[in-house]
């Protein structure tokens, strides 16, 4: 099956996504990569859906990328005796040690190592910034804070330190369990939650040993500090905004965004635009202008992929919220400024062969019309290379791999398709042209454009480029 977008969908899995059923329906309606959050659900409840996915993918014979999200260190207060407390502006409250159930008075942080690095003036938020404190007091095992704005404080909700390192493990042994459980189940992906510096980055990559790729997420003013060396290092990037716009100011999201998705595509890598795009459609059958304006911003800004959270996962309306995005995705796509936009910010290529390989059949496939790029991959590299340029027309990639399959379905146009091993150019010239005609990108009379390294499985070789008729 074919998709009209180059922009991919990721959908996150939930209770309201769980049967066999609905996650075909999203597959059906748009989504190319399922995310499991490993914030919620069992082990077995992702081990089940992978399975499900797994089995759509044979049935329709398309490639789905699966990305098991670690929760990461994420801070939490602990419980109050009535389930919340009230607040008002001024009033004093204590976070320490003590598990006891909190009150008006006091609560438990059990984050010994967080109380240790903040400092007397340093703002800490709650709640997804719905509640704003100031430290006016610490102790060896307390903060006494002052609150600023806020009206109630529950259960385990969320606590962000914005500006603050702090010395905390990258992953929590929670995550240690999760992450060798979700690669047991066969993801494709890791994704690594609240990065602070590259050693975090370091760390997860020699957990995974080369076993999935690794996406960083974005949620951590330091990790923009970081930015560069930290892409070097992952996989791809995700921009989770929800969080990292609780620790940076709003405004300077629409910003961040742009200089993120703009680094992470000149690094050749896969990046996703995550939350809130249609966070109104929770609830309604139809996103906010302001939504749909934002999922199309995504895109302008050339973004490999976006993403859906409770939409799909718990929402009510799972399907209609990949429908919409899906068409969001494919109108903005025709727009002809669209187009100007991604034509004017060419990555600039290097003296490498690769590179100026890819660069020419971009030009070349233009020039002839070809109705799609064939590249074949060992690794990905060369398919990835193709995709940081946003060519106009989609990427067939031809690999032996399933898995790097599957980790390309997260990639800006890329179509990607499992082949047998061919042994020299000629023969994938052959299999190009058979495998664009089985998959419907293109039919006799239309022209491919074909990259490949050669010799075939020595990756990051590109060095061919083949224009071909079809017959
Ligand atoms: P989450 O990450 O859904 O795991 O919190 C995304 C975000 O913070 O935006
Ligand atoms: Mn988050």
């Amino acid at each position: 099956m074919k998709r009209n977008r180059q922009t991919k969908i990721v959908g996150t899995l939930g209770p309201a996504s769980s049967t066999k059923d609905m996650i075909r329906k999203l597959f059906d309606a748009g989504v190319d990569v399922f995310r499991l959050n490993f914030s919620h659900g069992s082990h077995e409840d992702h081990a089940e859906r992978i399975r499900f996915i797994r089995e759509i993918a044979a049935e329709t014979g398309k490639p789905i990328g699966v990305i098991g999200d670690l929760q990461g260190p994420k801070l939490r207060v602990g419980k109050f005796k009535g389930g919340k407390i009230d607040l008002s502006t001024g009033m004093k409250l204590r976070f320490d040690l003590d598990t006891a159930e909190g009150d008006e008075k006091r609560v438990n942080l059990p984050h010994p190592e967080v109380i240790h690095a903040l400092n007397v003036d340093d703002h800490i938020l709650l709640d997804d910034g719905k509640v704003r404190v100031r430290v006016l007091n610490k102790g060896k095992d307390f903060l006494e804070v002052e609150i600023e704005t806020g009206a109630k404080l529950s259960n385990n909700k969320g606590f962000n330190v914005p500006g603050v390192i702090l010395p905390i493990e990258a992953l929590t042994e929670k995550d240690k369990i999760d992450l060798e459980a979700a690669i047991g189940m066969g993801v494709d992906w890791i994704a690594q939650s609240f990065v602070q510096k590259p050693d975090d980055v370091i760390l997860a990559k020699n957990l995974i040993e080369g076993r999935a790729k690794l996406m960083i997420k974005l949620e951590k003013p330091s990790a923009l500090d970081y930015l560069h060396e930290m892409i070097a290092i992952a996989d791809g990037v995700m921009l989770a905004r929800g969080d990292l716009g609780v620790e940076i100011p709003p405004e300077n999201v629409p910003s961040v965004q742009k200089r993120v998705v703009k680094a992470v595509r000149y690094a050749g890598k896969p990046v996703v635009v995550a939350t809130q795009m249609l966070e109104s459609m929770i609830e309604n059958a139809r996103p906010t202008r302001a939504e749909a304006s934002d999922v199309a911003t995504a895109v302008y800004d050339g973004t490999d992929a976006v993403m859906l959270s409770a939409e799909t996962a718990a929402g009510e309306y799972p399907i209609e919220a990949v429908t919409i995005m899906d068409r969001i995705c494919h109108v903005t796509e025709h727009d002809p400024l669209y187009r100007l936009i991604m034509e004017a910010n060419h990555p600039e290529s290097s003296d490498d062969v690769g590179d100026a390989i890819t660069v020419a059949a971009d030009q070349v496939a233009k020039t002839v019309h070809a109705t799609c790029i064939t590249t074949f991959t060992s690794s990905g590299s060369t398919t990835l290379r193709a995709a940081r340029h946003r060519p106009s027309m989609p990427i067939l990639c031809l690999t032996t791999s399933e898995q790097v399959a599957n980790q390309l379905c997260m990639s800006y146009g890329v179509h990607a398709a499992h082949v047998e091993y061919v042994k020299d150019f000629k023969e994938a010239v052959a299999a190009g042209i058979k495998c664009a005609k089985e998959q419907k990108m293109a039919k006799p009379g239309d022209r491919l454009v074909i990259t490949a390294g050669v010799p075939f499985g020595m990756p990051g070789t590109t060095n061919n480029l083949r224009v071909a008729d079809v017959e």
